[in-house]
């Protein structure tokens, strides 16, 4: 019923944005320009290392300021904006809240949120779902990232609609516009007008064998989303990311960044070769060639939500046991300083994988 005036609205504040905020075009052609000029290798730094690849979402920008996170996040149903911040901060911390909750700047004239959803950086289109009652995140798109030697994919989800031309294998530009700010879910108790906010999510992708894997645990259960299910995908704060960019742009350091999380345990995995080390090649410790033919299991660090932050090859004389994952330890500080991990749980004073973790793994390595 709506459509028409908010494709106009949409139009008009999309080329008002377009306008307001670039990030990447400038300094673009600077690097195409040095690339193709007849500088020589190694005399100047890489402009690609100091050009900006992040930015926040839409155009509210009120992060950048102090103070002022109650314009920046939009919090849940009686609790303060922290709440729509990353990490352990719903139900007194206990569950994972796994992007930033973003607040709209722009409302129409019954309430609804007006705000141009924007590429947070040069990508690809990875997946549009376009039905709502398809999952929690409602309408929602993904973009494919290859930022520093990282594959990152960014997540925008509680989506009113999304822009036509917004299809997977399409080539976005940072700042350009994905689709409108909404409210979609197919939660019961659904998103309110005031609430209305954009869900925003950095992640690393855990398996590309997702698909295969939930047919064989979940057999008869529908799987809507293929690899982009929220469970093949783990998010790491988007602010830290977003700040260091802004503050400035050669400080970006995104192995920096996921490397030096505190570590919740390490584990032991029987595998000599699963996705991940394919994928995520700077989370892997190079061993001398000489042992390379020897290495029968890996041990894995994991933040708290289960990211690989470091992998080290082991072989058959380091590793101990047969089973196909074992937990080596646990830092019980982490484990209290991040109370909605899921991974492990403390029982009669042993620590074990919680049946979540022992599926966290099998999915890992399947
Ligand atoms: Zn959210």
């Amino acid at each position: 019923m709506a459509a028409p005036y908010v494709r106009r609205s949409l139009a008009t504040t999309l080329a008002i944005t377009l306008l307001l905020v670039s990030c990447t075009s400038e300094p673009d052609r600077v690097a195409s320009d040095s690339r193709s000029s007849t500088a020589q290798p190694g005399s100047e730094p890489d402009p690609a290392e100091t050009r900006q690849h992040f930015r926040p979402p839409t155009a509210n920008l009120a992060l950048f300021e102090p103070e002022a996170g109650d314009r920046y996040f939009v919090g849940t149903v009686g609790r303060t904006w922290t709440s729509g911040t990353f990490g352990c901060v719903r139900s007194e911390g206990y569950q994972l809240h796994e992007g930033l909750d973003i607040r709209p700047l722009k409302r129409d004239g019954r309430g609804e949120a007006l705000d141009p959803i924007l590429a947070a950086a040069d990508g690809i289109v990875a997946y549009v779902n376009p039905k709502a009652a398809l999952s929690n995140y409602g309408i929602y798109v993904v973009l494919r990232h290859e930022i520093q030697g990282w594959k990152l994919f960014t997540l925008y989800a509680h989506l009113a609609r999304v822009g036509d031309r917004i299809t997977p294998g399409l080539k976005v530009r940072c700042g350009e516009p994905l689709g409108l700010m909404g409210r979609t879910a197919n939660t019961r108790s659904g998103i309110s007008k005031d609430r209305a906010h954009l869900h925003f999510e950095i992640n690393l992708l855990v398996n590309d064998r997702f698909a295969d894997w939930h047919r064989k645990h979940f057999p008869g259960q529908r799987d809507d989303h293929g690899i982009w299910n929220g469970r093949n995908m783990l998010g790491i704060d988007p602010l830290p990311l977003i700040l260091q960019q802004h503050h400035d742009p050669s400080l970006l350091d995104l192995s920096g960044l996921i490397r030096q999380q505190p570590v919740l345990c390490r584990t032991l995995v029987r595998s000599t070769d699963f996705d991940w080390l394919h994928r995520y090649p700077a989370t892997v410790e190079p061993r001398p060639p000489r042992d390379s033919a020897g290495i029968v299991a890996h041990e894995i660090h994991h933040n708290f939500v289960g990211i690989p932050i470091r992998i080290i090859p082991r072989t058959a004389d380091e590793a101990g046991g047969r089973a196909r994952f074992q937990l080596l330890e646990v830092n019980a500080e982490t484990a209290r300083a991040y109370p909605c991990q899921k991974l492990v749980r403390q029982r009669d004073g042993r620590w074990q994988f919680t049946a979540e973790g022992e599926r966290f793994l099998d999915l890992l390595i399947f």
